[in-house]
């Protein structure tokens, strides 16, 4: 059945959030506009704003669950989220907008064979690299972090070993790059991929999420840094997660194209809502196909049915297979 499963797409970029309801020591902090954003989102799922104050976590997880069963991927990541800590390895406590401990990933994935544990570790951690030495005992598939959230300045020369551990485990590195309008940003210098070079340099396979395309209008767009930097990298991929916001989409013609197409990993960056109409609107896809897409309900299938209309090679939605660390359930497929 595993064996089966690497030839069904993967989504590598699905967050699990929660409140800590149930003891799942999550956390989230919702100020300001981000409440509204969190009440579409909550929409868009299907689950009341009163799930909040209730068994949240919990309904969560069988959201997520049920349209993973229910869709064409053969499984999806499910994505940790370390805190902020400043250059000297203090945790800051007041900053971060949520919180998910990497046991709460973990035992997800073991419970559910379609979940794959994305753990998250800040390396100025004092504890850095005991703790990754820790998840990659427990079959940590990536390493997830937001540079520019989490305050992670990837080429400080003291992340050295912690790189270079990655490298030797074969854990690649899913790293936020662009803007970012969900989760505070508190060092906005750090969108850029130019931030990947010293993990890219020290042989991790890296990630950038969103290829480094803007988000927001007033973003900057650090999408041809991306496509550039694939030429110089052979171990840099990107993500094409959160794709069908109206401005991300732009770059779905570049992205089409070889050599780039070939670098490109799918991902959805559950629950971040799909849009079919942008992307027929922009003349990608016909009508038809935009309605198809909008009567799926489920996100994750959405997202999918979105990316093959759009027509993203079908290699983009299994190549991560390759990609990812073989933990000890995994099949023997070795990495490219
Ligand atoms: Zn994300």
């Amino acid at each position: 059945m595993l064996q089966d499963r690497t030839t069904k797409p993967i989504d590598i970029h699905v967050h699990v959030v929660g409140t800590g309801a149930g003891g799942t020591g999550c956390w989230l902090r919702m100020s300001g506009w981000r409440r509204p954003l969190a009440w579409f989102m909550l929409r868009h799922l299907g689950m009341p704003w009163q799930a909040l104050s209730g068994d949240f976590d919990r309904l969560w997880v069988e959201r997520l669950l049920q349209w993973t069963q229910q869709s064409s991927l053969g499984a999806v990541v499910i994505l940790a989220q370390d805190q902020v800590y400043d250059p000297q390895g203090r945790r800051v406590d007041q900053a971060g907008t949520f919180y998910v401990p990497n046991d709460y990933v973990f035992q997800l994935a073991k419970k559910h064979p379609q979940f794959l544990p994305g753990v998250s570790i800040h390396p100025a951690r004092p504890d850095a690299l005991e703790e990754l030495d820790r998840c990659l005992a427990a079959g940590a598939v990536l390493l997830k972090c937001l540079p520019n959230c989490q305050n992670i300045d990837c080429n400080d020369p003291r992340f050295t070993r912690f790189w270079e551990r990655m490298a030797e485990a074969r854990l690649p590195l899913l790293a936020h790059t662009g803007g970012e309008h969900t989760v505070e940003v508190v060092r906005p210098d750090l969108a850029t991929p130019r931030v990947l070079k010293l993990p890219l340099e020290c042989g991790v396979t890296v990630i950038a999420a969103h290829c480094g395309a803007r988000s927001g209008l007033w973003d900057t767009d650090f999408f041809s840094s991306f496509a550039e930097m694939t030429r110089h990298y052979p171990n840099l991929y990107g993500d094409i997660s959160a794709f069908s916001v109206p401005i991300r989409g732009r770059h779905v013609p570049e992205c089409l194209q070889a050599p780039l197409a070939s670098r490109l990993v799918h991902g959805s960056d559950f629950p971040v809502p799909v849009y079919a109409y942008w992307s027929w609107l922009r003349g990608y896809i016909p009508l038809a196909a935009c309605r198809t897409c909008e009567r799926i309900p489920n996100l994750l299938e959405k997202d999918l049915q979105l990316k093959r209309a759009l027509g993203f090679p079908e290699a983009t939605f299994t190549r991560a297979w390759q990609l990812l660390r073989r933990g000890p359930e995994r099949p023997s497929n070795e990495q490219t």
